[in-house]
Order: structure tokens, then C-alpha cells, then sequence
């Protein structure tokens, strides 16, 4: 018996050693090496590719890997929302992806990628063609506007740290007007309209009212406050629909709290620059609309030769690998798993999904059997703003003050760098002592 738990503790030690130990970084540059790895996309999909890619490959001297994206930084959604009230500074959550690859021996390449002849094994760019043997598609997705008339025009989307930035731009802008103006606006002047009741609709109205009732409301004192109107317009029952129905209850009763009006079984017909339009002919008047309502492949994905699912995303066997097309591998927002049913898009299964394509793609590369894929959910996170949260993980749900320490201990962890831990829970200190001063940042083209 004792032996037995002995080899058992020396066969866990080593597998702890060797997760725990640094990876030998990839010997062959990816331009002179026989065997390329080319990976489209850094961010919660494609940066796990490269570790665990690297990891298995422990030092290869034959495999050169380089990754291609649009930006050199790789952003953290989920605190994403945050920055629009200014609880984290938005600098915070970009982390330099040639900085994560180079230590790995990865080569890291800005470059917007157009198309992909899987006949040829090259990826196509705006910095020209890349060739590959082994190819893995991570580019996520995009906002989707479902042929909304007047969206594109009229509104702002809520996806990255520019635009998260520029609802915050706009905010600023409406109310420096509502100053200039002292009382004589239109009606719709401090009306802020989010579209979607999903987690980034709602997380965005929440911080939205922190920027406004907690930083702006100092600065504006001609400004009646009692004039904003914060609308949160669902298409569903209830907002909130991939929780569980007691928290997206909670989370309904905390926007009240806040004067957030949830508007259920709505759709938007129509955004115009002065108004909001609804499905049922009513209009609310407006000049700021936040569209957070769903999103879809990318156009680098839709040109792509290869299996798609009705909503045109890539289809995937169970090892990660793109139907029909050998040696490619996909990850993230953008596939569907063959006879699966759907993932939801979020970055915990992006992550999982990156590091079985990793593992994946290094074992087909040294033959080795492949390991199919199988989701864990590690639970579900909601921000409602800075003093509550929602959490449920395994089963245990939380939210209030509660929820909030949770929500911010789990999201320090995954920043996953210790930089990024630093500055954000600088912020947070920061934010508990003193309110942040928030000021218009650059001069962005103007508001829709
Ligand atoms: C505001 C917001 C909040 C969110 N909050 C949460 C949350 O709280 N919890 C959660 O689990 N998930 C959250 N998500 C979802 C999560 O961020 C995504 O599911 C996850 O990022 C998907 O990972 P991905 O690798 O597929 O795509 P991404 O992480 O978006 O990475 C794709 C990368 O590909 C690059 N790229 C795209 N097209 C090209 C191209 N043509 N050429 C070169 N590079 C390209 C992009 O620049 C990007 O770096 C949130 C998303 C948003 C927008």
C-alpha cells in the first residue's frame, strides 16, 4: 500500500514538475525550419495554441511557429465593460503578444490576413504570403448586426478596448453638451440605450451608470441628473438567458435598484441618429446607442473555403481539427464541433480549445495519438458594476458585495500575467481610496 501511494505521489510530482516547469523554447526560426506552424489570431484561443504547442514540443529543433494578428496585443474581454467607467485603466488589459511568443522561440508577425489557399499551404496577408505545413484558425468574431437598419451608421459596438473607449468618449461628449446647453437639450440628449441582454448588454449599462453616478455627476453640476435614462432593450423572456434564472433575477432587480429600465420581448427595428425605433412601432429618443447583441464570423471566415454550420461557423472534428482539410485546425468563436451541440462563445472554451489544438497539433506532428475534446464549464460571471457581481461556480451562486470579491479574485487570477495582475488590482485600490478623474481621451471620430 505504501508503495503504491508512493509511486502514485512520484508520478503526480513529475507531472506537477514538468506543467510547472518552464517550456524549452522551439529551436528552428519559423522562417528556416522544414516544418511550419502557422497560427492566425492571439487572443483567448490562439495564445493557448502557441503554449501548449510549445510545451509538447519541449525544444524541437525542426518546428518553426509563427503567429499572425491584426494588433500586437492581445486584449482581456472580460473586464472590457470596466473600462468605460474607468475601474481599470484601459492600457491595463492589452498585453503585448510578441512579449508572450518570443520568450517560446515563436515568431510574431502584425498582419491583417485576407485569405487562405489550403492548396497551395499559404496564408495570404496585407503583408504578403505566408507558407505553412500545419495551419491553426483562431481569429474569433465579430459583432453582429443582424441587418438592423441604421446600426452601422448610427450606433457603437461594444467588442474591444477602442470601443469601449469610444462609448465612454461619447458619454463624456453628451453630457458636455447637456452642460453647454444647462437644461435647454432635447430629450434624448442624456438617454444612453444598450441593445442586448446578454452578459456584455448588461455589464455594459452597469458600468455605463458607474461612469455617470459615481465619476461624471461631480464634474457636471448644471447638468439635471435626473434626465438620464439608461435602457437596456432584450430581444428574450429575460436577460441574462445562459444563467441561472435566480441570479438573472438578482441581476434584474439590481439594474432597478439602479434605475436601469430592462425592456424584455423587444427588438430594435430601426436606429436613427436621434432615435431608437422598436419592433412594436415605439421610438425612444436618443443620440447614443451601445449595440452588445450577439456576434458572427469575421469576413476572413466567411471567405474561407471549408465546412461551415448554418451560422457559417467552421466545423471542427472532436480532436480540433477543420473538416476536409488535413493539417489545418480551428479554435475559438468561429468553429462548431461536428455532431456537438453548440459551445457558447466565451473565452473559457476558447482557452480549452486552444490547448487541445496545441497538444493536438504537436502529437500529429510526432505521431502520437490525438486526444478528443471535451468542454468543462468552470461557471458563469457577471459584473453588475463595482460593488456586486454574479457568480456561479459549480453550483455555488453568489452575488452582491460577495459576488464581487469573487468575480474580482477569479478575473485577477486569469490575467494570467503577473503585470496585468499588478496594474489592475493597482487600479482597484486606487478606485476603493480616491474616484478616478475621467476625461475625454483623444479626439475619436465623432460620435454616431
Ligand atoms: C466585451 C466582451 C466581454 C466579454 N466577456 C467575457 C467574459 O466575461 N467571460 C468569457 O468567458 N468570455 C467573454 N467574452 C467572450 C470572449 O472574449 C471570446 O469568447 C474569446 O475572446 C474568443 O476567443 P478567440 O480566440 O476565438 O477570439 P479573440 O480572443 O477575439 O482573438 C481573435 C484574435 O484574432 C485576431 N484577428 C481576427 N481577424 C484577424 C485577421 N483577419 N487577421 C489577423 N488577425 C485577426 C484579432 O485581432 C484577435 O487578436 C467577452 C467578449 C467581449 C467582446
Amino acid at each position: 500500500m505504501a508503495l503504491v501511494a508512493a509511486l502514485v505521489g512520484g508520478v503526480g510530482a513529475m507531472r506537477a514538475r514538468s506543467l510547472l516547469r518552464k517550456p524549452k523554447p522551439l529551436g528552428a526560426h519559423y522562417r528556416d525550419a522544414p516544418t511550419k506552424v502557422l497560427i492566425v489570431g492571439g487572443g483567448f484561443g490562439g495564445i493557448p495554441v502557441v503554449k501548449e504547442l510549445v510545451h509538447a514540443l519541449d525544444g524541437n529543433q525542426r518546428v518553426g511557429v509563427a503567429l499572425l494578428d491584426r494588433v500586437s496585443f492581445t486584449t482581456f474581454y472580460p473586464l472590457v465593460p470596466r473600462t468605460i467607467s474607468a475601474n481599470v485603466e484601459i492600457g491595463h488589459l492589452a498585453h503585448s503578444i510578441r512579449s508572450i511568443v518570443r520568450p517560446l522561440g515563436v515568431d510574431f508577425n502584425q498582419a491583417e490576413v485576407e485569405g487562405v489557399d489550403f492548396e497551395a499551404q499559404e496564408v495570404h496577408s496585407n503583408k504578403g504570403s505566408f507558407p505553412y505545413d500545419y495551419l491553426v484558425l483562431a481569429p474569433g468574431s465579430r459583432t453582429a448586426f443582424f441587418d438592423t437598419v441604421g446600426v452601422r451608421e448610427h450606433a457603437i459596438e461594444l467588442k474591444g478596448l477602442r470601443e469601449a473607449l469610444q462609448v465612454r468618449n461619447t458619454i463624456i461628449d453628451r453630457f458636455e453638451e447637456a452642460q453647454w446647453l444647462r437644461g435647454e437639450h432635447e430629450e434624448g440628449l442624456l438617454t444612453f440605450i444598450f441593445v442586448g441582454g446578454g452578459p456584455t448588454g448588461v455589464e455594459g449599462a452597469a458600468s455605463t451608470h458607474d461612469l455617470i453616478f459615481n465619476v461624471l455627476k461631480r464634474d457636471y453640476p448644471d447638468v439635471d441628473f435626473e434626465r438620464v435614462r439608461i435602457v437596456l432593450i432584450n430581444s428574450g423572456k429575460r436577460i441574462l438567458k445562459e444563467i441561472d434564472t435566480s441570479l438573472s433575477n438578482t441581476a434584474l432587480h439590481r439594474l432597478a435598484s439602479e434605475n436601469i429600465e430592462v425592456m424584455n420581448n423587444t427588438r430594435v427595428a430601426e436606429i436613427r441618429s436621434d432615435a431608437v425605433v422598436l419592433s412594436n412601432g415605439s421610438t425612444i429618443p436618443t443620440c447614443t446607442t451601445v449595440w452588445a447583441a450577439g456576434v458572427e464570423p469575421g469576413p476572413l471566415v466567411k471567405g474561407l473555403d471549408v465546412p461551415r454550420d448554418a451560422r457559417g461557423r467552421i466545423v471542427v472534428d472532436r480532436f480540433m481539427r477543420v473538416k476536409d482539410r488535413p493539417r489545418v485546425y480551428a479554435v475559438g468563436d468561429c468553429i462548431s464541433i461536428e455532431d456537438k451541440p453548440p459551445l457558447p462563445a466565451l473565452a473559457q472554451a476558447a482557452k480549452q480549445e486552444g490547448k487541445i489544438a496545441g497538444h493536438n497539433l504537436a502529437a500529429e506532428i510526432v505521431n502520437s495519438p490525438l486526444t478528443p475534446f471535451r468542454y468543462r464549464s468552470l461557471g458563469q460571471l457577471v459584473d453588475l458594476g463595482t460593488t456586486s457581481a454574479l457568480t456561479d461556480i459549480l453550483g455555488v451562486k453568489l452575488s452582491g458585495l460577495l459576488g464581487e470579491a469573487v468575480w474580482r479574485t477569479v478575473y485577477l487570477k486569469e490575467l494570467g500575467y503577473n503585470l496585468d495582475r499588478t496594474q489592475v488590482l493597482s487600479d482597484w485600490a486606487i478606485d476603493c481610496i480616491i474616484c478616478p478623474s475621467v476625461s475625454k481621451l483623444y479626439d475619436d471620430p465623432p460620435a454616431p
